[in-house]
């Protein structure tokens, strides 16, 4: 990097291009199958659609209040209220980000300070290490290990949680529903994370973009509705995933005025507002959604989706772990001859024209090897779109092609 781009700040030294970036990039040079980059391809609800038309048409198109749009905030407080278990103030507690990405890049820029430590789980989403970097904080992993003969889901070990925990931490991040693994965190596994957080003084960022998406009878569960973790916690969640629109990038940060603080106080300078006819939409499909009985659907669909891949997967040799929530799979490769994720997912690409994201991208150097045998494949996408991405798998796996040489 240094060499390539001498003008570059020493902060970007290392960080490269995003997996995603790289990989949907590779899918269209081959017309593969993208299943890597987690992004819808059917469309979002046409009454959400027509709710942003309906803002841009009414002239709702000049900058927002900076924390956020009213209608949004307040569509937000209402949404989340019961959520929480509390009466949310729209003026105090909420704070509207481009995404959750910006949220959680705004939040750590404006709650960590030089040299303090971050504890986030690995496999971890690409842009927390970044955001940790770029405030100067100091990121501690704590890997989450695969289901094993004790373990039915991904789990961590508490020493090795309890190890990373200390007088310099200022932050824990949880992400739950997990991508990549698809662990929904447990009561008691949030009641140990809130205990430690607690113990140590220390504030959680919770990232729930995946909170409408749970299997079977995962149940998700805020960390902010434990006791005593209100005080402490920020929780982060978009409307890209839930709503099918990831290109909007509307996201938001809930969490008392004395921790939003911080959030807002770094948003105003990044972006200073978000998309204000987005918000508008996105106000109309937080209000509406009950009335469309859009969760259950949106339930129902993913949890048909999940089993065509799972099938899929099955069917061509690529053992994967069901998720018990987001829309990803982690399938397990480690029988095939590739010598490593991104070797497999590269060849994938080509000689099956499915895509799929090599997930040591989200391990710290020293525990890649914890990836290395794993490959990430995303169902949000149409059945139909599953269905010929199973063909192709199919026929990739056949003997006959493996006698063609594709390894
Ligand atoms: N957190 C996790 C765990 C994610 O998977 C993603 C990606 N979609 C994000 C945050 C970013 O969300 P957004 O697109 O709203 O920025
Ligand atoms: N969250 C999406 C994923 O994990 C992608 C987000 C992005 O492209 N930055 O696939």
């Amino acid at each position: 990097m240094t060499t390539l781009h001498p003008f570059l700040a020493h902060r970007l030294i290392g960080t490269g291009t995003s997996v995603f970036s790289e990989m949907s990039a590779l899918a269209a040079k081959h017309h593969a199958i993208n299943l890597g980059q987690g992004f819808p391809d059917f469309p979002g609800p046409p009454w959400i659609k027509a709710a942003a038309e309906e803002a841009i048409a009414g002239d709702i198109n000049q900058y927002a209040i900076a924390h956020g749009a009213p209608v949004l905030r307040q569509a937000l407080a209402a949404h989340y209220s019961p959520r929480l278990g509390r009466d949310l103030d729209p003026n105090r507690d909420v704070v509207v980000t481009s995404g959750a990405t910006e949220a959680i890049f705004a939040s750590v820029l404006g709650l960590v300070n030089p040299g303090d430590e971050v504890v986030i789980f690995e496999p971890f989403y690409d842009s927390y290490v970044p955001s940790i970097d770029f405030a100067g904080g100091v990121p501690r992993y704590v890997p989450l290990r695969q289901p094993d003969a004790d373990h039915a889901e991904w789990w961590y070990d508490a020493a090795e949680l309890e190890a990373a925990c200390g007088p310099r931490t200022k932050l824990i991040l949880v992400n739950t529903p997990h991508n990549p693994t698809g662990k929904v965190f447990t009561r008691a596994e949030l009641q140990h994370i809130a205990g430690l957080a607690q113990r140590w003084n220390t504030l959680v960022l919770s990232d729930e973009v995946y909170e409408y998406l749970t299997f079977d009878d995962a149940e998700h569960i805020s960390i902010a509705t434990l006791p005593g973790m209100w005080e402490r916690t920020l929780t982060v969640s978009s409307a890209g995933k839930t709503f099918s629109l990831t290109g909007w990038k509307i996201g938001w940060v809930i969490a008392p005025p004395s921790l939003n603080a911080a959030t807002r106080g770094t948003h105003q300078f990044i972006v200073f507002c978000s998309a204000t006819p987005l918000q508008a939409g996105i106000a109309a499909a937080l209000s509406l959604a009950d009335d469309h009985g859009y969760y259950d659907q949106f339930r129902t669909e993913y949890s048909q989706r999940r089993d065509v891949l799972l099938a899929a997967l099955a069917d061509a040799g690529l053992p994967a772990f069901a998720p018990r929530g987001t829309y990803f799979a982690l399938a397990d490769i480690r029988h095939l001859p590739y010598i490593d994720d991104v070797a497999f997912c590269r060849a994938l690409t080509v000689e099956a024209g499915v895509t799929a994201i090599p997930p040591t991208a989200f391990y710290s150097e020293g525990h890649r090897e914890l990836g290395r045998h794993l490959a990430r494949f995303a169902f949000c996408k149409r059945v139909e779109t599953l269905e010929e991405a199973a063909h192709r798998l199919h026929r990739w796996a056949s003997p006959t092609a493996q006698a063609a040489g594709k390894c």
